[in-house]
């Protein structure tokens, strides 16, 4: 087809079909400069025009361009910068299946926004001056290199000499708004363990600026390549990258489930079951044997409370963190990673993340911006609307530990640093898990100091659950049996995968196996049953349940009111996780209200956290700065100054310590012989310190 005529198709069809958007436009030209056309319309238009767009998208754009510039309007305003940009493309092409014959092509491609450099203007046209005949000529600009002339053009009136540098006259060059883009595959698009490729992007003009890191966009460009080029020269290879020509910025958070009629049948059904709540418990991690308070807490994680614009505009944040704290092997990667595969958009990481952005973002300038600074995500911002499940917290960069206050309370990461200015979103979950420093849990050790981490960052947390591996004969035989009955049933499914064969008296076994690892609630209809809650559930508070958390809250702050010098038992931002629980669990019922069953059960969960974390070893006391700020020195406990005394004694003794010794100077500190005598025996029970000897004692390490 001859250029013209194709301009003049494309002209007829914004006629026809934009006319309207065309005069609202120019309207508020230039501000909006940008013409959005859905691909499926010129396809109803002209198939033959669509197929262009897409096989041959420089010529055809540049045509519709044209036609878009040249339009005459009635307004009388002249769209000579005008954009034209081509939305919905019916084929999304993912990141990984780009082939060399996409070249050139025009392609949707949906990502994650990883990173994104600064907005700096790019020439589009540079304009030369001749040195000797003064001539001034212009040079379009595209691709990666800058082009310059090598002679004075003659055709628009130059002297045609050679010339080594020509002049570039700035002011008389056209500039363009520029930003790069990283986008990345989505997390819920890998299949397990996967890891996400990632396409780089060139924005301009009004596009630009538009996206920050954590956004979820689908682009629409053209292909291009680059030669790959080392230390040592051009290589053979080539590089990819998109020159975006459109940006929609996708906000749902549940776009990716569809969920059928059927489906919700199966949804209203499972509603319907009056254990429906168990058996949502049931069917977290089922291969993991006992936990059940960290299950339903899990549970609901995934449902979320309900976030909330207070109408004082304060916003109140309806996702639950949970930190889970505990020794070595007692299963907490596997329960955050059993959480990120039920999560619509989940994403596990390391605290020590391999990545400049670590766990909120950072700013750095590399080769990537080319010159501009870029921004760069890190798991909680690119975990938006989702659960970030971090893996050993404790072992976060100190950046992270600052600035993860305000990500997980006010959900945002915010970054001032060079040209760079943002505040990302993090409206994300935290599923988090530490191991002690010191290797195995002390319960008589505040967490805070046991963990490397503030206490102003763990009071963030919504419910906090220790987790000690302390032999217990009947609980080991459970955990053991559950163990090697999952692992039994793994043996046995692996191999009829293989080789097909399950011997006949194995047969019934196999069943049972297999029921145990069989979740109450298969993982797609409870990602569909979350993502249908989500979408459609906003639950109230009931008077009854309002009254039980009123005198939950109340009951327990009593304990300050009588002794000034009495810890402090609850904050009012266990009242607010109290309430965000309760909400979270009616909208695991589906039901709109939040009843006094409701509130009950998450008073119970909370006491259940409260009794473990807070509770003051020493006085039984609920006592929130046993967490927060660990004990005082007027205040410290019994087990502390043993396990000083027993360090102390070690200088002269060596590892292993005699018992008398440490009575004696227990007593001189002041303890009763006989309550110090009590604490060395809980302290053997729960593995801290044990007799390798009679009469001498030493500490487990
Ligand atoms: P952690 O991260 O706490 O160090 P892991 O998640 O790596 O521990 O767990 C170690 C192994 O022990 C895993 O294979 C896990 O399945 C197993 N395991 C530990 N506790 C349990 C349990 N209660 N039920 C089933 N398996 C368990
Ligand atoms: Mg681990």
């Amino acid at each position: 087809m001859m250029q013209d005529l194709v301009t003049e198709k494309w002209e007829d069809f914004l006629k026809k079909y934009y006319w309207n958007d065309l005069i609202a436009m120019s309207n508020s030209y230039p501000e909006k400069r940008s013409l959005f056309v859905k691909f499926s319309e010129m396809d109803i238009y002209d198939p033959n025009l669509a197929d262009m767009l897409l096989e041959d998208p420089d010529v055809a754009i540049e045509a519709a361009t044209m036609a878009l510039r040249e339009m005459d309007i009635p307004t009388g305003v002249t769209l000579d910068e005008a954009n034209l940009r081509i939305i919905k493309l019916p084929r999304r092409l993912k990141i990984r299946d780009i082939r060399s014959n996409d070249i050139g092509k025009l392609v949707g491609i949906e990502g994650l926004v990883t990173k994104a450099t600064e907005v700096r203007p790019r020439i589009v046209e540079a304009v030369f001056e001749c040195p000797f005949c003064h001539h001034i000529f212009s040079v379009a600009q595209s691709g990666r290199q800058f082009k310059e002339p090598v002679e004075c053009e003659q055709e628009s009136g130059g002297c045609g000499r050679k010339v080594q540098r020509f002049k570039l006259v700035v002011d008389k060059s056209k500039f363009a708004n520029a930003q790069k883009v990283r986008l990345q595959e989505s997390p819920e698009e890998l299949r397990g363990g996967e890891l996400p490729q990632a396409l780089d992007v060139n924005l301009e003009d009004d596009i630009s600026g538009e996206v920050s890191p954590g956004d979820r966009v689908i682009v629409t460009g053209i292909l291009r390549s680059y030669q790959r080029t080392t230390q040592f020269g051009k290589t053979p290879f080539f590089d990819i990258y998109l020159d975006g020509n459109s940006l929609e910025i996708m906000e749902e958070e549940f776009e990716e489930i569809v969920i059928t009629e059927e489906d919700e049948r199966e949804i209203m059904e499972l509603k319907n079951q009056p254990d429906v709540y168990e058996k949502l418990i049931r069917s977290i991690a089922p291969s993991i044997y006992g936990y059940e308070e960290i299950k339903e807490a899990m549970v609901l994680q995934l449902f979320a409370g309900v976030p909330k614009e207070l109408p004082d505009e304060t916003r109140v944040r309806g996702d639950i963190h949970v930190l889970l704290v505990g020794d070595p092997g007692v299963a907490k990667s596997q329960l955050l990673t059993y959480q990120v595969k039920l999560a619509p958009r989940g994403l596990y990481t390391g605290g020590k993340s391999s990545s400049a952005a670590g766990l909120t973002a950072a700013a750095v300038k590399d080769e990537f911006g080319e010159g501009r600074w870029t921004l760069e995500a890190g798991a909680l911002v690119l975990a938006d609307k989702g659960i970030a499940a971090v893996d050993e917290i404790d072992k976060m960069r100190k950046e992270d530990r600052d600035a993860l206050h305000e990500a997980m309370e006010q959900q945002t990461v915010s970054i001032a640093k060079a040209g760079i200015m943002a505040r990302l979103n993090s409206r994300c979950a935290l599923l988090a898990a530490a191991n002690p420093k010191f290797g195995r849990f002390d319960k008589y050790t505040a967490i805070a100091e046991q963990i490397n981490m503030p206490p102003t960052l763990l009071s963030r947390f919504d419910l906090i659950f220790t987790m000690m591996d302390r032999p217990d004969e009947e609980m080991d035989t459970k955990t053991a049996e559950h163990i090697l009955e999952t692992h039994y049933a793994g043996e046995l499914l692996a191999r009829s995968k293989n080789i097909g064969k399950v011997e006949e008296e194995e047969k019934e076994r196999f069943r049972e196996a297999m029921q145990t690892m069989e979740p109450a609630v298969s993982g797609e209809l409870l990602r569909k049953y979350v993502a249908w809650s989500k979408r459609n559930v906003f639950p109230v508070m009931t008077e009854e349940a309002h009254k039980k958390f009123l005198d939950f809250y109340i009951g327990l702050r009593r304990q300050g009111y009588e002794d000034e010098d009495a810890p402090v038992p609850i904050t009012a931002r266990q009242l607010e996780a109290l309430i965000r629980l309760g909400e979270a669990r009616a909208r695991a019922r589906l039901s709109d209200k939040i009843t006094a069953e409701d509130a009950e059960r998450v008073i119970n969960e909370v006491t259940y956290c409260l009794k473990r974390v807070f509770v003051d070893p020493e006085t039984g006391k609920l006592d929130t700065d046993w967490i927060t700020v660990g004990t005082t020195k007027t205040k410290r406990d019994r087990a502390r100054s043993i396990r000083e005394i027993i360090k102390e004694l070690e200088k002269e003794y060596g590892e292993e310590v005699p018992i008398e010794e440490v009575l004696d100077l227990a007593e001189e500190e002041g303890m009763e012989r006989e309550k110090a005598e009590e604490m060395i025996e809980v302290m053997k029970r729960d593995g801290i310190l044990f007799s390798p000897g009679s009469g001498v004692i030493k500490f487990v390490r």
